[in-house]
């Protein structure tokens, strides 16, 4: 073993300079059927009010809340898509349907229920209000106004305001491309007998999960052994397409570990250690033509964490959201958390509810090989450096993966 050259950062800083660094991508069209988990990137404007027209709520009757407590004549009927073209005037009424037009002439529209039809006249009752069970125009959305934002996720709600007002097809930014290599001779493909010494591939499924969760179009590259030379050609090659380079594993300062002086001789190393357990030897560089690189540690535990940590903010931010971090949420410690001396550390829990308070258990042992620990976790507890114990009751800050 030899000394790291690379400073320890304190983690929230190498967070900060991975940010910095990382750019925003570019933009491109898509129609609506392409549009969910695509991040908005420009405003989109309501061409004009919704509704449209003075839209009934209800089946029933159109009229003026003058006629209260008359009987009218019923001289139509508007349905939705099927508006009545004439007026309501004194004395009148039009039978109206949910989505038709308000007549002219009508002020209000009176529920079916509150009414009784004899013949072609209506019964309505006694106490009438102006406006009443149809919306105005404009009532949803006035015409011009902003309806989604730019750096909005798109889910189904957005798409939906995306076609009511016409738009059918948005501005979004670029997914990132991303290179996904793993690194290591002791690899093999998942599904092949290891040999002596030998272990399954399994960061490759775990971050291509994580990868194409968090947005990004993932090339697998495969496994790329242990010998700088062909590590160069197999990291140039795939970086031919890609926006950002992921590998795990050869981040440490064993000798085989190769992936720093690569990205040094590509491009500039910003983060080469940081004060953060698990994932110490967590490696950020940018290199020409924009990219990044993100070279994560071989342990399991260690590459998944420093990937919520470091990777998955900049890919939020490579498509343009405005929150860039997971949500966090103060829970209560149920259990006596041990801190590390001069890095913070990320322990992996499950949440339970106890009254008002989510209750924060341990996964168990928390070994960085032991992927166990953050298999159905819920979150990631934030636990200073320190030497003091955080006893159980404790109040913390999790980093929240998926809520009970
Ligand atoms: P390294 O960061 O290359 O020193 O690897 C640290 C530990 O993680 C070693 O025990 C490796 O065998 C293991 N490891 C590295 N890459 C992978 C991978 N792709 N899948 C599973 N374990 C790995
Ligand atoms: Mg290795």
């Amino acid at each position: 073993m030899r000394a790291s050259a690379y400073p320890l950062i304190d983690a929230d800083e190498a967070a900060s300079l991975v940010l910095e660094r990382t750019p925003v991508l570019g933009t491109e069209r898509v129609t609506l059927e392409h549009a969910a988990g695509r991040v908005l990137a420009e405003d989109v404007a309501a061409t004009g009010p919704l509704p449209a027209f003075p839209s009934s709520a209800v089946d029933g009757y159109a009229l003026r809340a003058a006629d209260a407590g008359t009987t009218l004549r019923v001289l139509g009927e508007s349905a939705a898509g099927r508006p009545f073209d004439g007026s309501v005037t004194a004395g009148t009424a039009a039978r109206i349907l949910t989505g038709g037009v308000v007549p002219d002439g009508a002020d209000t529209v009176v529920m079916v229920e509150d009414t009784r039809l004899d013949g072609n006249h209506v019964k309505v009752p006694a106490e009438l209000v102006a406006g009443a069970n149809f919306h105005q125009v404009g009532a949803d959305v006035t015409g011009g106004q902003t309806v989604l934002h730019a750096g909005m996720h798109l889910g189904a709600a957005e798409i939906g305001i995306a076609a009511a007002t016409g738009h059918a097809q948005l501005t979004v930014r670029r997914r990132p491309r991303v290179a996904l290599m793993s690194t290591g001779d002791e690899l093999v493909e998942v599904g092949s007998t290891p040999g002596p010494g030998q272990i399954p591939d399994s960061n490759r499924w775990a971050l291509l999960a994580a990868l194409r969760e968090a947005g990004a179009e993932v090339e697998v590259v495969g496994i790329a052994p242990d010998e700088a030379g062909a590590l160069r050609s197999f990291v140039t090659r795939s970086l031919e397409k890609a926006d950002a380079l992921v590998t795990s594993g050869g981040v440490s300062v064993g000798t085989h570990d190769l992936v720093k002086p690569l990205l040094e001789s590509l491009g500039t190393v910003h983060v080469g250690r940081v004060k953060l357990k698990p994932g110490k030897p967590f490696t950020f560089a940018t290199l020409d033509g924009g990219k990044v690189a993100f070279g994560l540690p071989g342990f399991p535990v260690s590459s998944l964490v420093t990937f919520e940590v470091f990777v998955r903010p900049a890919l939020r931010k490579m498509q343009g959201l405005v929150h860039l971090q997971r949500p966090t949420l103060p829970v209560r410690l149920g259990y006596d958390a041990r801190p590390t001396a001069e890095r913070t550390e990320y322990q992996r829990v499950t949440l339970r509810r106890e009254g008002h308070d989510l209750v924060a258990e341990t996964t168990g042992s928390q070994s960085s090989s032991r992927l166990l620990s953050l298999a159905g976790a819920h979150a990631l507890v934030r636990v200073p450096a320190g030497d003091q114990i955080l006893k159980a009751g404790t109040i913390v800050e999790a980093m929240v993966l998926s809520l009970p």
